[in-house]
């Protein structure tokens, strides 16, 4: 239970993706944000969605969302026995604030009270010493069950 990435499998980081790992080990969400058009793209890419700008700096986002689908797990997927203590997982897409659409796992919510349009904020978890994973959970104003 302390050790989080037991038996779950670690993101494959590489030199494109290693700015959004690093940054949520230091408990920050960092999206690659447009220098031409002021888009923030999710997942990192080397260009922009928008206009296919090359010219991406991490930069930080807001720290909110609003749910915009979300599914319920409650199997283990692909033998990954270190989900089991975490099911039923609920996975969401989630439409930050600041524009990009990123999926996360939503946890703090029964899968019953999951709602599309439920106000969602970020929070950290350690996968391993050099990477930390962007979680979900309601916001205390959302309604939800955390009230
Ligand atoms: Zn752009």
């Amino acid at each position: 239970m302390s050790n989080l990435s037991a038996d779950k499998p670690l993101p494959v980081i590489t030199d494109q993706t290693r700015p959004f790992w690093t940054a949520a080990k230091n408990r920050k969400l960092v999206l690659q944000r447009c220098q031409r058009c002021a888009t923030f793209n999710f997942h990192p890419k080397p260009w922009c969605i928008e206009c296919g700008s090359r010219e991406l700096v991490w930069t930080d986002a807001k720290p909110f969302g609003t749910v915009y689908s979300y599914t319920v797990s409650y199997s283990v997927a692909m033998n990954y026995q270190g989900w089991a203590a975490d099911l039923p997982v609920v996975m969401c897409l989630i439409d930050l604030d600041d524009g990009a659409r990123m999926y996360a796992q939503v946890t703090g919510c029964r899968p019953e009270d999951m709602r599309i349009g439920m106000r969602v904020e970020v929070y950290f978890e350690d996968i391993s010493d050099e990477a930390g994973i962007p979680k979900f959970r309601p916001t205390r104003s959302s309604g939800g069950p955390g009230r």
